[in-house]
């Protein structure tokens, strides 16, 4: 339960004055549902303003507040002309207040004749006049406007404002408790960093960065700690130690020898599932580097001691493909692999959850299906997860324990994650913290490197002349659209209107996949260009994930300035997989930014997934300060990415110490760190602890 102290934090943001149902929707949006959300919704930036006697000391274009007194009402002469107030300072320079719409009224009201008021804005130039266009405040008392001199500027969602949204924020200050500190004392004292009360009170009134890093600090910890308490929790379970006599994997019949990285990896999971306590392994390596087989070798060490596995894809499709590639791979072995869908029903399905249960089926493949609560298992002891990152910590852990099955009692299974992207290192102690991690940094040989050019997209004929002679080879090829939440229903008539000019000029050669469409429908399409029937499918984003066709050897990508590099470096890795040459098109529109241009020239130069994470990371987190606090690729809010990369390791460290020293968080830190747990929603943390 949740401590008491927190309460208010945790309470409903319609509990605040003035809030209705109008403004619930905005916050809404912006995640801001709790006071807690709003006392975290942290400022941008800040305006700063300077005071000025008179505008003799002001500069044009500057923020300013200074004290004028009204003289003259000027109405324009049409209807949309703007209302405008003449306006002297004390030295008898001559300002107008200029307000645009239907806001003369108002400006009457606010600005009477023959009266002084402090006005703050930003000082523009009309003509020959000075003007202040609608001015950020109108005040009677010169210490409200000397309040505004540095000025919050928070995300806004549409139907808020700056004002509104300071207020409600002020509101919730109000509320915040004192907290025990949960930062470590030395740590506190060498940073100079300001207790936890002070640094969320300083970090809405300036630019305190000592306040902000702290904050930040707090939310990287948080992350930090659960995951260790997850990982601790984990050791503490039972597990089943699993030792194949290598039958089964002698029997396999590889077309290739396995790579170094490869070996590493199994070797390595063949050491944690040989452990009483259960292996949670996160298998780390760039799209074609060959993950399949690591995850196969580790299911026979399961099967050959007398257990099953389970293998989970995110997607029916991948299921499938996983199927059939492992059925064609295990061929040798005698092994049964069964594929379980949500779509399987009836007799099929009932023949295929017995073979479960008493064990004549050894691995089982599929989505999400496979954990339902009607699916029992009669040992599974080993459970892997392709495309890791769809899963968050939470889900992860719930997984295994509904894995939990086996004729010797509760036991954990084995774990194996695998994913495809490949983040940086900081990154990946963020996401994965509570794993160990091997990574195939090496790819399989031969590979042949992908010809990658930028094209203009005023070459458009050129590029679909070239996809022609390309499709009359024989060879297939993907023309990937951009399609983003922001800008869903336009991207989607835009890939439809490129679907149906391509369509024109290759007729049934050509199919549509988006993710819009009927599962069925989608998956019908995927499986004729999969089969070779279809030779060019039009894509949005869908292709992203584990889709492995090796005739397919062209790839366009429209508007490739849209996609980030580690998107782009997924899509481009669905070619390049067969003996062919293979080639990336990316077509650019006409203006592009110095960093999407950065972007595109790193996809020319290089082929290196962990070298592209880190560059992004590095593209996307410099120049600016925040703002990219809420892109969704963190599991953080208040944290920036240089923020992360600068405190994260010292995060995690200290998390390590404190488990080790206070596994049960029981001492006085451990309290407050528990508090810190439930302040950033982790939880599952705190329950891990008190199961025991
Ligand atoms: P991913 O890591 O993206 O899941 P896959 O397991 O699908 O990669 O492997 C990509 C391709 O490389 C497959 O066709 C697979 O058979 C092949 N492959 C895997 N390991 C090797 C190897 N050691 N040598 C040559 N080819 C390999
Ligand atoms: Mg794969």
């Amino acid at each position: 339960m949740r401590p008491e102290r927190l309460n208010p934090l945790f309470a409903t943001s319609a509990g605040l004055k003035g809030v209705g149902a109008g403004i619930m929707r905005p916050l809404e949006k912006l995640g801001l549902t709790r006071v807690r959300d709003l006392v975290y919704h942290l400022p941008d930036r800040f305006v700063q303003r300077r005071a000025v006697a008179d505008l003799d000391e002001a500069s044009v274009g500057e923020q300013i507040v200074v004290r004028l007194t009204m003289r003259e009402y000027r109405a324009g002469g049409s209807a949309r002309a703007p209302f405008r107030v003449h306006a002297e300072d004390a030295a008898g320079n001559v300002c107008a207040l200029t307000y645009f719409g239907r806001n003369a009224g108002w400006a009457r009201k606010q600005l009477p004749l023959g009266e002084s008021r402090w006005i703050a804005g930003r000082l523009d130039q009309f003509g020959q006049t000075l003007q202040i266009v609608h001015p950020e405040h109108v005040a009677d008392d010169g210490a409200v406007a000397l309040g505004t001199l540095c000025e919050p500027v928070y995300p806004l969602s549409e139907g808020l404002t700056q004002g509104r949204i300071a207020a409600l924020v002020g509101q919730a200050l109000a509320q915040v408790p004192d907290l025990a500190e949960w930062i470590e004392p030395g740590l506190k004292a060498r940073t100079g960093w300001p207790d936890w009360k002070p640094a969320l009170l300083e970090a809405h009134r300036g630019e305190h960065k000592l306040a902000r890093d702290r904050l930040a600090y707090d939310e990287l910890l948080a992350n930090s700690l659960a995951l260790m308490l997850v990982r601790d929790a984990n050791r503490a379970r039972a597990g089943q130690p699993l030792r194949g006599d290598g039958h089964l994997r002698a029997r396999l019949s590889l077309p290739f020898a396995l790579t170094g990285a490869q070996r590493r990896a199994i070797a390595e999971i063949e050491g944690d599932m040989a452990q009483g306590s259960p292996m949670l392994r996160l298998l780390q390596g760039d799209v074609g580097a060959g993950k399949t087989v690591v995850a196969l070798e580790a299911m026979l060490i399961a099967v050959e001691a007398g257990a099953q596995a389970a293998l989970l894809a995110p997607t029916e499709i991948l299921a499938r493909q996983h199927h059939a590639t492992l059925t064609r791979m295990a061929a040798g072995t005698g092994v049964t692999i069964a594929l379980l869908t949500g779509r399987d029903k009836g007799r099929q399905r009932e023949s295929i959850l017995m073979g479960l249960l008493d064990g004549s089926i050894q691995i089982c493949v599929g989505t999400h299906a496979i954990f339902q609560d009607a699916v029992a298992y009669r040992d599974l002891a080993l459970v892997v997860i392709d495309e890791q990152h769809r899963f968050g910590v939470g889900q992860r852990l719930m997984l295994t324990q509904k894995g939990q099955n086996s004729p010797q009692g509760r036991r954990t299974p084995h774990c194996l994650a695998m994913t495809a992207t490949p983040i940086p290192r900081t990154l990946t102690l963020a996401q994965y913290g509570e794993m160990d991690v091997s990574r195939l940094d090496e790819m399989p040989p031969g590979r042949q490197p992908i010809d990658t050019r930028v094209v203009a997209v005023e070459r458009m004929d050129d590029v679909v002349g070239a996809l022609e002679r390309h499709l009359a080879t024989g060879q297939q090829a993907y023309w990937v659209c951009p399609m983003v939440r922001e800008n869903e229903t336009v991207d989607l008539a835009a890939a439809e209107a490129r679907f149906a000019q391509l369509q024109v000029r290759f007729g049934g050669d050509a199919v549509l996949v988006h993710g819009q469409l009927r599962p069925e429908v989608k998956d019908a399409a995927m499986e004729r260009f999969a089969a070779g029937q279809a030779r060019l499918l039009v894509a949005t984003t869908v292709i992203e994930v584990g889709v492995d066709v090796p005739n397919a050897t062209l790839m366009v990508i429209e508007q490739a300035e849209r996609f980030g590099l580690a998107q782009l470096h997924q899509l481009r890795g669905r070619v390049g997989r067969g003996a062919e040459k293979s080639t990336c098109l990316l077509l650019r529109g006409e203006a592009l930014s110095e960093v999407a241009r950065e972007r595109l020239a790193l996809m020319r130069e290089t082929q290196d997934g962990f070298r592209l994470a880190e560059e992004d990371l590095r593209l996307r987190g410099g120049g600016e300060l925040l703002g990219t606090r809420q892109s969704g690729d963190t599991p953080f809010r208040v944290a920036s990415l240089e923020q992360i990369a600068e405190l994260l390791p010292l995060a995690h460290d200290d998390a390590r110490l404190l488990v080790e020293r206070d596994g049960g968080l029981t001492g006085e830190r451990g309290e407050a760190a528990r508090q810190l747990l439930y302040l950033f929603e982790r939880d599952y943390g705190v329950q891990l602890l008190r199961g025991g």
